[in-house]
């Protein structure tokens, strides 16, 4: 009888063993670690501008083919059902709804905090990369907190202190040519900021924080020549971003805006569409390929609110005549409240629903950057 006893805790204790065992192995395979996160805005980039691409580009192969999941994301602000850049940039940011115009602060008025703002609390390094006035709407969500969007030079006076390693946009004048006639590019020099006025300067900057306003607003559109500015910016800033980080150990959060897609759309400009479109698509590239060399790291692509309402209608409405042409349509001026697309590729991409809100986009990511290593 004893004997039984002793083998019956014997098997009792190594089944109790392997469950422990299969259960800490089966909550560490549901454990997503994400070291580097990576988040492209297309600012307006609503149903439609993919697929334009796509057609423009005779169907030949883009980035945004490339990624591994997509959803919808509804967009609304708490106000109205078409949001503006301002509610739907601190709903990407922060991840709370609020009402338009609003930057950072939650509709009763209260301070929100951006993932930009925890991945600096966790020691992560941090970047913001733009084709607009830094203190647009977008990024301002980002870094500022502000009743209303139109105040530039209170939102600028938020990015000294904000601890972004890497700023690269435009927007020169609202740090430089203030009311209170305070220098702001003064203080990033004095926080040990390298400070430069042209992207070309940056090409001996390997690491370190570095500043770049290269316009005093918004950066010229694609179609009055701004070039590979946004792309070569968003590979510089993961160069410094990587370097910054082997030394400390741990990842970074950079968000970068393909910000005149939206302006774009608001003029109905079709070919302007195009081509903001094709520079944002080179952008998805350099992250995708970056997060292919680079085990760990999520990139997150999405809009903030579709803009233009745009649609690609057949030109002859009897389209069974052989090739027809499209000629787009556009049913507004301004924002629609459609949902938007959001795609997502490298580590992670799996965690994000089909049809989401624009705040759980942010939550998602939020969670993420807590687990990260
Ligand atoms: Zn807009």
């Amino acid at each position: 009888m004893k004997k039984k006893n002793i083998f019956n805790v014997l098997l009792s204790m190594t089944i109790a063993i392997f469950a422990f065992t299969l259960n800490s192995c089966n909550k560490e395979s549901k454990e997503v670690k994400v070291k580097n996160i990576i988040m492209l805005i297309g600012d307006g980039m609503g149903p439609t501008h993919i697929p334009s691409l796509m057609l423009e580009e005779q169907y030949a192969p883009t980035n945004f083919e490339r990624a591994k999941r997509a959803a919808f994301v509804t967009t609304y602000s708490s106000n109205n059902r078409v949001t503006d850049s301002a509610a739907a940039g601190t709903a990407l940011a922060c991840g709370e709804k609020t009402n338009n115009s609003i930057i950072g602060l939650n509709a009763d008025g209260d301070t929100i905090y951006s993932n930009i703002t925890l991945a600096e609390s966790l020691g992560m390094e941090t970047a913001i990369v733009v084709s607009c006035d830094i203190t647009h709407a977008t990024p301002a969500a980002f870094y500022a907190h502000a009743q209303h969007r139109n105040e530039r030079e209170n939102i600028a006076s938020w990015l000294p202190n904000s601890g972004i390693d890497v700023i690269f946009g435009g927007g020169l004048t609202a740090f430089t040519n203030r009311d209170d006639s305070i220098n702001l590019m003064t203080k990033f020099k004095e926080s040990g900021y390298l400070v430069i006025d042209s992207l070309s300067q940056a090409d001996d900057i390997t690491k370190g924080k570095v500043i770049g306003l290269f316009a005093d607003e918004h950066l010229p559109s694609i179609v009055n020549g701004r070039g590979d500015a946004l792309p070569k910016a968003t590979q510089k800033a993961l160069d410094i971003l990587t370097a910054n980080s082997e030394k400390s150990g741990k990842g970074f959060f950079m968000m970068v805006e393909g910000s005149q897609i939206d302006f774009e759309s608001h003029a109905n400009n079709a070919k302007g569409i195009y081509g903001e479109m094709k520079d944002f698509d080179n952008v998805v590239g350099v992250a995708f390929d970056y997060a292919d060399s680079h085990p760990g790291t999520l990139v997150v692509v999405c809009a903030d609110h579709d803009t233009g309402g745009m649609s690609i209608p057949s030109c002859k409405t009897d389209f069974t005549l052989g090739e027809s042409g499209v000629e787009y349509s556009f049913g507004s001026t301004s924002h629609t409240a459609t949902m938007t697309p959001a795609l997502f590729y490298g580590t992670g991409a799996d965690e994000f629903g089909a049809i989401i809100d624009n705040t759980d986009i942010a939550k998602k990511v939020r969670e993420l950057l807590q687990n990260s290593f």
